[in-house]
């Protein structure tokens, strides 16, 4: 194998969907990259394809004539799979099967130098069950890349049982030559991107389950208060569940039946009448015209002449009080500023992990007049306000009424211990802590797989050190005695550093 990174031989096997942008990304990057597929139709269309995107990027002026020529040259399309002979790495992106690419390994094997290294680009084999297919597994590794490849800058380095230090070097050097960054990953279901991309999904989906709120509320919740740029359902119909659907089962079953990753009954109805989301027409929405039909925001409920015209702000440990101090300028004269609320004012309170049942109980509020709004974040963004089985309606709709007239947006749940977002948010942190602990990836490498591959406005692991270790520990600790269901059990990782007071990016000595 050559010393010079740049002077690398590349073959790329799968001239797909993956291939295809593989071969343009390393080709602007200036390696040499064979490409072979056993459809000679699919090589051609994909070197014309990238040389298509060059000639764009020097129309734009983004690269030189001379350099797109260079690149151009770059791409060479292999008739047979000999012609990969003097290859120092193949990167395979054929079907995902595990026969197939055995099959393709063998005959790499009486092909390449005993030194060349084969990766895959698979998204849900072992890369240990694929490089069994191998005489030289130590040679083979997974790169795991993401669509489209030019764009999404993030490349997962997969270890496999006998993976050498040397083969996992070379590729994650090769990853940053071409301007992605690597996360450096043992074999395991998912291996991290897909991994920790299960808390947005599966809590989304058992929080519409328990009938707590429904998808277009959640998804309008965790974009406007948790700054994503997508909510899960409104995810789902963009990918299609015909490919997330299996992903959510096989991560489950790879896990062993894992609690935290437990799939919901709710897609499962989806597939079985071919809603698959935006590419049939109807998902969790529906795309009259291509696009996506959010139902009407609900109408503001009617004034009525008995409604309460105060709201008391409960100041005990029942709720967070740094919330509380900053909603009560926000809220002005409504608020009734008395030590216990006067007997005709809204109690509220603004509890982590609790649901509204609870602190009414546990406070002593008369549950009819209590109602609990989320501290997560502040009460500038979008609100979440919750209601309990015994809260009247005069009290839900004066409350409703009372925050519009503040110009505070919220939206209004059935009770549930963590609300939408402290659920979410809670469980996706704890899932990437138990990466961290399970020695998957580094912390620092799983929050930028988190940023990259899957968008999040933030690491988890920075975000929970942002929310606070103990907060996020309190509000799992709280569902989990509240529900009893162990998807909700608090990972060491998380546990052991909140009480150490340390940041969920420690890692130990
Ligand atoms: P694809 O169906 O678009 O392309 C596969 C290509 O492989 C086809 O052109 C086919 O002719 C070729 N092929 C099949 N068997 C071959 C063989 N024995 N030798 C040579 N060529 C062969 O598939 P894709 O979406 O590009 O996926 C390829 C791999 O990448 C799979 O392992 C998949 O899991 C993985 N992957 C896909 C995505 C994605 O978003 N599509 C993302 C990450 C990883």
């Amino acid at each position: 194998m050559s010393g010079n990174l740049q002077e690398l031989s590349i073959g790329v096997v799968g001239a797909g969907t993956m291939g295809k942008g593989i071969l343009q990304t390393l080709a602007q990057a200036g390696f040499k990259v064979q490409l072979y597929d056993t459809s000679q139709d699919a090589v051609m269309q994909a070197i014309e394809f990238s040389a298509c995107m060059i000639d764009r990027a020097a129309a734009k002026g983004r690269i030189s004539a001379d350099q797109a020529w260079k690149v151009k040259a770059g791409m060479k399309p292999a008739k047979q799979l000999e012609d990969l002979a003097s290859a120092d790495i193949v990167i395979e992106a054929i079907f995902e099967d595990v026969g197939v690419k055995h099959a393709l390994l063998a005959k790499l094997d009486t092909i390449l130098a005993p030194d060349a290294i084969i990766a895959s680009n698979t998204s849900s084999l072992s890369i240990t069950a694929i490089a069994a297919g191998s005489a030289h597994p130590k040679r083979v590794a997974g790169l795991h890349f993401f669509n489209p490849v030019p764009l999404m800058k993030v490349v997962e380095v997969i270890r496999a049982v006998d993976t050498t230090d040397e083969v996992m070097e070379t590729l994650r050097q090769l990853v940053l030559a071409f301007g992605h960054t690597p996360i450096v990953t043992g074999d395991s279901p998912g291996f991290v991107v897909n991994h920790a991309g299960r808390g947005l999904y599966t809590e989304g989906l058992r929080i519409v389950q328990e009938g707590v709120s429904d998808t277009a509320s959640i998804d309008l919740i965790l974009r406007e208060s948790a700054g994503f740029r997508m909510g899960p359902f409104e995810l789902l119909d963009m990918t299609g569940l015909d490919v997330s659907y299996p992903v959510m089962r096989k991560i489950y079953e790879q896990f062993w039946h894992e609690p935290r990753f437990r799939p919901s009954p709710l897609p499962a109805l989806q597939v079985e009448a071919g809603y698959f989301g935006r590419k049939t027409g109807r998902g969790f929405y529906s795309y009259p015209d291509g696009k996506i039909a959010y139902p009407p925001k609900a109408a503001l409920p009617a004034i009525e002449a008995d409604m309460p015209e105060k709201i008391w702000l409960d100041n005990s440990d029942y709720s967070d009080a740094s919330f509380m101090a900053d909603l009560r300028p926000l809220l002005g004269d409504v608020v009734d500023n008395g030590e216990e609320p006067s007997s005709s004012s809204i109690c509220l309170v603004a509890p982590f992990g609790l649901d509204v049942s609870q602190c009414a109980l546990g406070r002593g509020l008369d549950p009819a007049r209590t109602l609990a709004i989320d501290p997560l974040f502040s009460p500038d963004k979008h609100l979440t306000l919750m209601t309990s089985p015994a809260t009247s309606r005069l009290f839900r709709d004066a409350t409703l009424i009372l925050f519009d007239k503040h110009n505070l947006n919220v939206t209004s749940i059935h009770d549930s211990p963590g609300f939408v977002a402290q659920r979410v948010i809670a469980s996706i942190i704890n899932i990437a802590c138990d990466i961290a602990q399970q020695n998957i990836a580094s912390p620092t490498d799983i929050d930028l797989a988190v940023t990259l591959g899957l968008g999040y406005p933030k690491g988890p692991l920075s975000w929970g050190d942002e929310l606070g270790a103990k907060t996020v520990l309190d509000i799992l600790d709280a569902i989990f005695t509240r529900t009893g269901d162990p998807r909700y059990r608090a990972s060491l990782w998380l546990r052991r550093r909140a009480e150490l007071g340390l940041s969920l990016l420690a890692e130990e000595n």
